[in-house]
């Protein structure tokens, strides 16, 4: 299981779950809209579920119907090209 980042992240790109993640497994890069969770390394530990200011971080299994489609793009986000942290 991970935590994924949904869609009321767009616009706002708080970077509150990246002060708080033990693992620095929260990624972006410049003219990215929102952050991406790598489910490879995050450990889980739901440090960033209650800090976020939207609300937009949930475990894999509970994420909204309406968002599932962040779950797909956090498992083909290219992890590689990007940092971890706020970095737009
Ligand atoms: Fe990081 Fe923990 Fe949130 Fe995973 S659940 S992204 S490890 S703070």
């Amino acid at each position: 299981m991970a935590f994924i980042i949904t869609g009321s992240c767009i616009g706002t790109m708080d970077g509150a779950c990246v002060d708080v993640c033990p693992v620095d497994c929260i990624y972006s890069k410049p003219g990215d809209t929102h952050l991406f969770i790598n489910p490879d390394e995050c450990i889980d530990c739901a440090a960033c579920e209650p800090v976020c200011p939207v609300d937009a971080i949930f475990p894999d299994d509970e994420v909204p119907d309406n968002e599932s489609q962040f779950i797909e793009e956090a498992q083909k986000y290219d992890y590689d090209s990007s940092e971890p942290g706020l970095n737009t």
